[in-house]
């Protein structure tokens, strides 16, 4: 069973503050993870234990298995497979009466971008505008584009990190890390390296740095780079202190791969670049 830890992240916000919106919409992300998000909201929603959703008790369960009996998706009907103004009247009706074993009802409309014609979200959106006490809507989508914006303005969106903007991420955090190393205060590295928090963006971080790193190097034996960082990088560290860089980098990336603790892994890597770069 799926531990949401692809889509737990895009949640933290709103499990902090501990405020469920009544109605939310997903998009982004492959199909798959906007289903898992779903999931994940409507069991936070229905979880019946104080940190939630904890996964273990009856609600959770129920609803992981799908099978709870205040989560709903509507029928889908037609050749198109579409959710129609009838099933989204009957949404409506259904959403009037109060919840059966949880505190909150949840209703998921998946692909909504693709299943509701125009018409189905505007009969959508009488309901939006006046939601019932204690009533949750999931709405996920490809893209949040293709929905009416009588409808975004009713929702709150939430948006799933696709491949592309994760190696963004990955690149825009590699370049912290490498100007704190270059930089005198320490405090840049610290906080740009505490950010490695997740075994996936820590692996593929480093794997930037190191191709910073070697871009360097390149750039301190001759080569002219062109490249604001592999200058800067060449600029204020010997030879000697980048091979060790980049080797400090792979032996974090394998030690990641085992189970250790992210928080003293980062604390190390910080402590190991900084000693590398700066000690006499
Ligand atoms: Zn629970």
């Amino acid at each position: 069973m799926n531990d949401f830890s692809d889509v737990k992240d895009t949640f933290s916000d709103l499990v902090s503050n501990r405020r469920m919106p009544h109605a939310v919409l997903i998009e982004g992300g492959t199909q798959e993870k906007r289903q898992n998000a779903a999931k994940f909201l409507a069991m936070y929603a229905v979880c019946s234990s104080d940190t939630r959703p904890c996964g273990v008790c009856k609600n959770c369960i129920k609803a992981k298995n799908m099978g709870h009996s205040d989560i709903y998706t509507p029928k889908l009907s037609g050749k198109t497979n579409i959710i129609s103004v009838e099933a989204v009247r009957e949404l409506i009706k259904d959403a009037s009466i109060i919840p059966n074993d949880a505190d909150t009802k949840v209703f998921i409309l998946y692909d909504t971008d693709k299943c509701m014609p125009e018409i189905s979200q505007n009969a959508f959106l009488k309901i939006l505008e006046e939601p019932p006490q204690s009533t949750l809507f999931i709405l996920t989508a490809e893209s949040k584009k293709k929905m009416l914006s009588t409808i975004l303005s009713r929702v709150q969106v939430f948006t799933l990190k696709n491949e592309k903007a994760f190696d963004e991420q990955a690149s825009t955090l590699a370049l912290e890390i490498v100007e704190g190393i270059l930089s005198l205060n320490e405090h840049k590295l610290l906080l740009a390296t505490a950010k490695l928090n997740n075994r996936v963006v820590f692996k593929d971080t480093l794997n930037v740095v190191s191709e910073y790193l070697r871009q360097g190097l390149s750039q301190s034996v001759g080569n002219n780079l062109q490249s604001d960082t592999a200058k800067a990088i060449a600029k204020k560290l010997t030879r000697q202190r980048i091979i060790g860089l980049i080797e400090l980098s792979s032996k974090a990336i394998i030690r990641a791969d085992r189970n250790v603790n992210m928080a003293l892994l980062t604390t190390w890597l910080c402590g190991e670049y900084r000693r590398i770069s700066w000690q006499r």
